[in-house]
This record gives C-alpha cells, structure tokens and sequence, in this order.
C-alpha cells in the first residue's frame, strides 16, 4: 500500500501504517500516533489497570479530531 496523502501530492512512498479512522495507507511523515485520551486524565504512576492504546490515524483524522481532545483537556486541566 503506498501513503494516501504522499500520492495526493503526487509522489509515491510507502504506507508503513493504516488510518484507524478512514483506512488510507499513511507514511511516517504523514501519520500521527495517538495515545487514548484516558490516559492524560489517569495518574501518571498508576497506569497498570488502563494501559494507554496505540491509535495511528492520517492526519486529516488528526486534525479533524484535535479541536475536541484538546477542548477536553483544557477543561479537565482547569
Ligand atoms: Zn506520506
Ligand atoms: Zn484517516
């Protein structure tokens, strides 16, 4: 599978993951890895019970999704 956002720029690289979200093949420039927002309201020592999950996502994921993760974490930091 070859990186959806390297091939809309006319270039041609390999996919090295796949967008959880929409499932186009991403390159490491272009994806971005998220961790599941559980983790940031869990104490940093006490991680055993909720490991935090590796989620890969295109960054078009990524930035539609940001606005909402980090009004979240804005609130619960106040
Ligand atoms: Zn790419
Ligand atoms: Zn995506």
């Amino acid at each position: 599978m070859k990186c959806f956002d390297c091939a809309w720029a006319e270039e041609i690289v390999d996919a090295v993951g796949v967008c959880h979200h929409c499932g186009v093949g991403v390159c490491m420039r272009h994806c971005h890895v998220a961790l599941e927002p559980g983790h940031h309201l869990a104490g940093v020592g006490q991680s055993t019970l909720s490991r935090p999950a590796r989620e890969l996502t295109c960054l078009t994921c990524h930035f539609a999704m940001t606005p909402a993760y980090s009004a979240e974490a804005k609130g619960s930091a106040r």
